[in-house]
């Protein structure tokens, strides 16, 4: 994909800086254009991301579109600088987190998941050790049990993501649906486990 050639500024139609975030002739804040996620922050779509590099370039966004920073200068710059916030607030949430990001990014190439009322984990062996993890959590009767259980579900969701990382480097769409599936159900099981964790005396 080339780079586009940023538009001139709205206000004096001078040049926009590369990132497309300031005119470099008189300053003004540009209008946010709206990219992908990936694009809000100058990358490129794909499931291998930096978050402590994404985190980084996002607080960098933040301090520079900050509303305080534009108390002084047009309108619409305040408001653009609002609408920048947002935006990139959005696309840290998803980017950052590895279930969401791979549901976004296989909407973004053309393989959405289907809509949740009717996923389900169509291999038997998934399945059945998925049932088996619940009976272990519900059997689960002190923080340290519960902790146990979860540390094999946290292990299992660590391999599941480097696998799903595996299936996008080599397009395999269909691997990273059923892979994204799993983390997804992984994810929900160590919210419950945190949960119960919490009902539990020490
Ligand atoms: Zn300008």
């Amino acid at each position: 994909m080339t780079a586009m050639k940023p538009p001139a500024c709205w206000s004096c139609g001078g040049t926009v800086d590369a990132d497309g975030l300031f005119c470099a002739s008189c300053g003004a804040l540009q209008p946010p254009v709206l990219g992908d996620f990936f694009a809000r922050f100058g990358l490129t779509p794909g499931f291998a991301v930096d978050v402590a590099a994404l985190e980084r370039r996002y607080f960098e966004l933040q301090r520079r579109m900050h509303p305080d920073r534009f108390a002084a200068r047009l309108p619409k710059e305040r408001e653009y600088s609002l609408q920048h916030a947002a935006n990139v607030n959005e696309a840290l949430q998803t980017l950052r987190s590895p279930v969401r990001r791979a549901e976004y990014l296989l909407a973004l190439l053309g393989k959405a998941m289907r809509s949740s009322g009717e996923e389900t984990v169509d291999d038997e062996e998934v399945l059945v050790h998925a049932l088996e993890m619940r009976e272990e959590l519900a059997d689960a009767m002190t923080r340290a049990a519960v902790e146990a259980v979860a540390a094999t579900a946290r292990a299992e969701a660590d391999q599941v993501t480097a696998e799903l990382a595996a299936a996008f480097a080599r397009n395999d769409l269909t691997a990273a649906g059923r892979l994204t599936l799993r983390l997804k159900y992984l994810d929900k099981f160590l919210d419950d486990a945190r949960e119960r964790r919490g009902r539990l005396a020490a």
